[in-house]
């Protein structure tokens, strides 16, 4: 199996037009339409490991070596089952890119487990979420084709921030994240047949223009793949790695309306609630809130709390849309009989989410019930 990055896709080599650059650039909040539905998947966030082979400056969720934790299977299944109890589909697994790379201590303890690597206990971490009736969601940063490949059958999606396709300061470092792997990784997963999901990371040093190419970029993969679900806009936040502030306003304002003008209509434009004033941007085209957890803390921001859903059901009275419960896979991605508006015009084959994926969602959904539950 080869190491990640061992193949990588510039933005260069993207056919991206210094036109479309361009009039993305002239793109203002005045130009969209806000979204007419706001969405959200109810998720208990696990975060696996705070073990990561990178150390980006604004990261506030690794642990140096031989102090990152590591779940066991055993708090994992009591999380679980917490997570059954508060009526959440999602459990999303979120840790650092590669954790056994360098951490000998993850290693071993993977080891006494039982498990050869990260990734083999990742699949397995899976496969408890499905047993207790939840849909996996995996942020697992960089991977090989031949990893996703394995990973496929055990998750309904999977994400990994693009963030920038600009060589920023914050990622530097030996060991930095680099974005011509993540837009292999975004890329190989579209071949896959994987819907992911990503977006910009705000505030890390990039420039107009490279916001421009970043959103380009993703809107060329999704064209090629048809794989994107949603292009998330957060905006870096101050913690006690990071000390600069986050963007004004007006700048995720404005991104926002660049993403939604970037993207196409099926893929949504998702702004993190607890990140945000959410009610400023509502009208830049957002149509997505993420996921939000009942009953965990956001762990890669942990000084933000989720709203609760009872502010989320407010946020959408006063934008007078409805607000709809969603599965973290969109209704694209699955066969006509499971989607919740047999309206969509969809081309989904069975080839995107595996038959075990499949049976968990006609579970969570009974097939007489095809309306979405507004909380
Ligand atoms: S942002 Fe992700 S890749 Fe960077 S250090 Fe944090 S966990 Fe690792």
């Amino acid at each position: 199996m080869s190491r990640p990055g061992a193949s990588c896709l510039h933005v260069d080599d993207l056919p991206i037009a210094e036109s479309d650059i361009q009039g993305l650039l002239e793109v203002r909040p005045d130009d969209v339409s806000a979204a007419d539905q706001l969405t959200f998947a109810k998720n208990i966030f696990l975060p696996l490991t705070t073990a990561c082979r990178y150390s980006c400056g604004y990261c506030t969720f690794f642990d140096a070596p031989g102090n990152a934790s590591i779940l066991s299977p055993s708090e994992l299944r009591s999380q679980l089952e917490t997570a059954t109890q508060a009526n959440c589909t999602e459990a999303l697994f979120t840790f650092g890119d590669r954790p056994d790379d360098r951490y000998t201590k993850i290693f071993s303890q993977l080891d006494e487990w039982g498990y050869n690597s990260f990734h083999d206990y990742l699949i397995d971490a899976c496969k408890m979420a499905l047993e207790y009736g939840l849909l996996p969601h995996v942020n697992p940063g960089d991977q090989t084709a031949a990893e996703m490949q394995t990973l496929k059958p055990t998750i309904a999606s999977m994400g990994a921030m693009l963030e920038t396709t600009a060589d920023v300061t914050a990622h530097s470092g030996h060991r930095s994240k680099s974005p011509a792997q993540r837009l292999h990784t975004i890329d190989a997963a579209g071949r896959l047949q994987i819907p992911f999901t990503t977006g910009l990371l705000l505030g890390i040093g990039e420039s107009w223009r490279e916001r421009a190419v970043s959103l380009l970029a993703i809107a060329e993969l999704h064209r090629r793949h048809g794989h994107i679900q949603e292009v998330l806009i957060q905006p870096v936040v101050p913690n006690n790695r990071w000390q600069q502030p986050s963007p004004s306003v007006d700048i995720v304002r404005r991104t926002t309306a660049m993403a939604r003008v970037a993207l196409p209509q099926e893929v949504s434009i998702q702004v993190p609630p607890n990140l945000t004033d959410i009610e400023s941007v509502l009208d830049c085209g957002v149509d997505d809130l993420g996921g939000i957890s009942p009953i965990t803390d956001d762990y890669v921001n942990p000084d933000h709390e989720w709203p609760e859903l009872e502010n989320l059901r407010s946020l959408a009275q006063s934008a007078q849309v409805p607000l709809l419960e969603r599965f973290p896979v969109r209704d694209r991605f699955l066969p006509t009989e499971l989607q919740t508006s047999r309206l969509l015009d969809s081309d989904s084959t069975a080839s995107w989410l595996s038959g075990q994926i499949l049976t968990q969602i006609k579970d969570l959904r009974p097939l007489d019930s095809y309306i979405p539950e507004t909380v």
